[in-house]
């Protein structure tokens, strides 16, 4: 296929979208190559944010279990002290030991890596580092960074005022912090470093946390993160900070506006959202225009207006998740190889790695009960045997079925364990099951996963264990 051209496929952006797409190009048979401007594989996943976030997240739990009495409940006493440049290498040498697994993956299926910043010169060529390159397709899979916030200018190397990436190498713990956003990044950075000490304040603007989660979920962990001692100040807006010696001083206003009130704090994480990278990618040269909300659209096979030219992940529309990224990765090489890839997006699992774990697929109650009748179980954690033995009673399980069908609309779930116990939500509800097949499915006990067998026996109004 590649005669005319360098290459069958080349992929811009090694994030989980785009190397991904890449290796499965090249399991296809087709001659591929990967454009990165970072000097290693993974993307903002590997390399700023899902493991090194988790690394972090991981550790500061243990350090919490044992220094906020939880052990102790077990009978285990112990003082911890903390190393915190120990932790802070684990979560580097995480990073280093995946990133360099993504090299091995590249060279194993032989896709080639191209080191540097890629612009169109038209909708077949590109420039990498200065090096034209051909391809007869050409992926976009450039992903995201993050939204600044006017008036509050992020400088990691500070270390005052700083986004996810400062937030993740902070060399020390400071006094206070201000989280600006009550979403996925503020909950979970913000949940690390008042594990290790911090007095953690979170602002967000709307007047509930975690938007686009199911309303009984979103109004739970704000009470259970709350007792944890995160404080929130919701209906908030920042409207400007300002870096003082050591401190910064936030001005901050009720969102629906009113008296002014400052904020001094250590450290300030920006976490308002992220946008799409297509800064100097050239979309004007080919033609390729952005939404309004910068992300560049494609059909269900991941093509763009532009003939031979694809985008996936971060940068198109939808969840910004790496599974997701990951997902379309695959598919897009699929359809260029002449194959069917598909993605079902109503099927995208969303977890919050606090402790306990927020996760989520489907529909929220109130988008259910938006398009017709639902039946709703829901079971608590505190009657599900082994969260209970374990010390673990916060959160439930909520199962949203079609009232008519029976079939599972949505599942949400606030658990130690409830990233892993949502995967099987995810796959019953891509096989179309009813509340009643999952409550007919035999699960092995004492295991967590039984609230959500008991939840969708309450949609029939009949849990056993409570
Ligand atoms: P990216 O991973 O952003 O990769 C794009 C790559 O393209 C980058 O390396 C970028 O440098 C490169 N690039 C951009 N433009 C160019 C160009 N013109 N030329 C060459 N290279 C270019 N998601 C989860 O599912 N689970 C999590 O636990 C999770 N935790 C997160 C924690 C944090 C702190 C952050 C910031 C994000 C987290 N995410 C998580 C989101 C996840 O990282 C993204 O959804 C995912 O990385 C998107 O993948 P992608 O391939 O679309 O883009
Ligand atoms: P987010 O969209 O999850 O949350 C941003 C929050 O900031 C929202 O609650 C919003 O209302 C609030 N906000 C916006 N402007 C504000 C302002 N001026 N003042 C106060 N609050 C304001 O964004 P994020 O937390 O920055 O995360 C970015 C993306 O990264 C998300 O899309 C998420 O999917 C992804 N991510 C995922 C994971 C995970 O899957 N565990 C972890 C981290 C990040």
């Amino acid at each position: 296929m590649a005669d005319q051209f360098d290459y069958d496929v080349l992929v811009i952006g090694a994030g989980p979208g785009g190397y991904v797409a890449a290796i499965r190009a090249a399991q296809l048979g087709l001659k591929t190559a990967c454009a990165d401007s970072r000097a290693t594989l993974g993307g903002t996943c590997l390399n700023v944010g899902c493991i090194p976030s988790k690394a972090l997240l991981h550790a500061s739990e243990y350090f919490e279990a044992a220094a906020g009495g939880a052990m102790a409940k077990m009978g285990i006493k112990v003082k911890p002290e903390l190393d915190l440049p120990t932790m802070q290498g684990q979560r580097l040498d995480a990073v280093k030991g995946l990133t360099g697994g993504i090299e091995f993956l590249f060279k194993k299926n032989k896709v080639d890596w191209l080191k540097g910043h890629a612009t169109f010169k038209d909708a077949h060529t590109v420039d990498v580092g200065g090096k034209s390159v051909t391809a007869k397709n050409i992926v976009i899979a450039t992903g995201s960074s993050v939204t600044p916030l006017p008036g509050v200018e992020v400088d990691n190397d500070k270390g005052i005022i700083v986004d996810s990436t400062g937030a993740l190498e902070l060399s020390k713990v400071p006094a206070s912090m201000v989280v600006i956003g009550g979403g996925v990044i503020g909950l979970e950075l913000g949940s690390v470093w008042r594990r290790l000490g911090a007095k953690v304040t979170v602002v967000e603007f709307l007047d509930q946390i975690l938007p686009g989660m199911d309303g009984d979920v979103r109004k739970e962990a704000n009470k259970i993160l709350a007792r944890q001692g995160l404080e929130f100040k919701l209906g908030t807006k920042v409207t400007g900070a300002a870096v003082k010696g050591k401190k910064a001083v936030l001005t901050l206003e009720p969102a629906a506006g009113g008296k002014a009130e400052t904020l001094e704090a250590d450290v300030v994480l920006v976490s308002i959202g992220r946008r799409p990278n297509t800064d100097g990618l050239g979309l004007d040269t080919i033609g390729l225009a952005t939404n309004k909300r910068g992300q560049i659209e494609t059909d269900h096979e991941f093509a763009t207006s532009v003939a031979g030219v694809w985008a996936i992940g971060d940068v198109i529309p939808g969840p910004m998740l790496a599974h997701k990224a990951e997902d379309e990765g695959i598919a897009v090489a699929e359809n260029i190889a002449g194959l069917t890839g598909i993605v079902n997006h109503d099927v995208i699992p969303s977890v919050v790695y606090t402790m306990p774990e927020i996760a989520g697929v489907g529909l929220t109650e109130e988008a259910a009960k938006e398009r017709g009748a639902v039946k709703i179980g829901k079971f608590p954690m505190l009657a599900n045997s082994r969260a209970k033995t374990n010390h673990e009673p916060d959160g439930f399980v909520k199962v949203i079925a079609d009232a008519e069908s029976d079939k599972v609309l949505g599942v949400w779930i606030i658990a130690s364990v409830a990233g892993t116990m949502i995967a099987q939500a995810a796959q019953a509800m891509e096989f179309g099951a009813t509340s009643e097949d999952i409550a007919y499915t035999c699960h092995a006990h004492p295991t967590h996963s039984e609230a959500l067998k008991e939840a969708a026996m309450a949609v029939q109004g009949k849990p056993i264990h409570i």
